[in-house]
């Protein structure tokens, strides 16, 4: 086993980069950041600009490079982890196809590994939350987009190129929305949380009345789901409708996954998460009317116990594991 004490770990998103300094022993984060992250940067500043950021980290928790085990950059998308490049990252155009993990090793002087950011949430659920000890679990991160993690055998599942885990991208409904990815009825586009304030802000134009337009301060379009979620609750019929239509097609969606792998555990996680009963008592509804009836006995569906900070740990122990080979 290496001696290194340390990881460090990036979560970049589409808006924000969450990065740690993360202890091997129990996941203790030396130091944490949120930073904006920088979308609009050309191709070939982007290198730098990782580099930047995790020599600051370094820094403001006082760690020698000697003292780390390697880094890991979490992106939303379709990543190689084996060529260290992202293929398709919609929200990152800039960072696509640029050989990011070879770089920031070659300047930093660690080792360094490119995950999408759904593997790290789920491998952090797996070291530390709620997939601790379980076989097969499968985690959704459900924000401004669906992502997913599959855990199978206690390891993680990329498949051919590290593909694996595109759920939020099951077609669902034919002719449906339009999705990020160029199709229509994914089921991101049904039921993460643009698309459930996207339905919502149509939905207060039949009815401007709803309790929406008044927890958005009268202005339909700065309604969000966390609006959405807090007015079904206060009794709004119309904020009701959206979440029952949205929530149905993410139960129909996870009844599939569940009938495709028979999971022991499914882990939701990201923002809608913090709807927290709001949330899961009708994905079980759902799931328990569309999965096979063994298997949606046998699942257990849970909330995320590491919340935004799944996806930071998770990459932490990704360097842990790759250090100790
Ligand atoms: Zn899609």
């Amino acid at each position: 086993m290496s001696t290194q004490k340390y990881a460090i770990s990036l979560d970049v998103g589409g808006t924000f980069t969450k990065a740690a300094v993360v202890d091997r022993t129990g996941g203790q984060c030396l130091f944490k950041a949120a930073l904006a992250t920088r979308t609009d940067l050309p191709s070939p500043q982007v290198p730098d600009y990782l580099v930047e950021q995790i020599r600051a980290l370094m820094a403001d928790a006082e760690v020698a490079t000697g003292d780390v085990a390697g880094i890991s950059i979490g992106l939303p998308g379709v990543i190689n982890q084996r060529t260290g490049r992202a293929i398709s990252c919609p929200n990152l155009r800039n960072w696509e196809d640029l050989p990011l993990a070879d770089q920031v090793a070659q300047r930093i002087g660690l080792p360094t590994w490119m995950e999408k950011d759904a593997n790290q949430a789920a491998l952090g659920e797996l070291w530390l939350g709620a997939a601790r000890q379980i076989e097969h679990s499968i985690c959704f991160t459900l924000g401004t987009g669906i992502g997913t993690g599959i855990i199978l055998n206690g390891q993680l599942y990329r498949g051919g190129m590290g593909g694996a885990g595109e759920i939020g991208h099951l077609p669902i409904l034919p002719n449906g929305p339009q999705c990020g990815c160029g199709n229509h009825g994914c089921l991101e586009a049904l039921a993460s949380a643009s698309a459930v304030s996207r339905e919502a802000r149509a939905a207060v134009e039949q009815d401007s009345q709803s309790a929406m337009v008044a927890l958005a301060g009268g202005q339909a379009e700065a309604i969000t789901s966390e609006i959405v979620f807090a007015a079904a609750r206060a009794g709004d019929a119309t904020a009701q409708c959206v979440l029952d239509t949205a929530l149905e097609y993410l139960g129909i969606g996870i009844a599939s996954i569940i009938n495709a792998f028979n999971p022991d555990l499914i882990v939701l996680g990201g923002g809608m998460a913090q709807a927290g009963e709001q949330l899961l008592s009708p994905i079980r509804n759902v799931v328990g009317q569309h999965a096979r009836r063994p298997l949606a006995e046998h699942v257990n569906i849970v909330l995320t116990e590491l919340g935004s900070m799944a996806g930071v740990l998770g990459g932490a122990y990704l360097v842990f594991s790759h250090a100790d080979r």
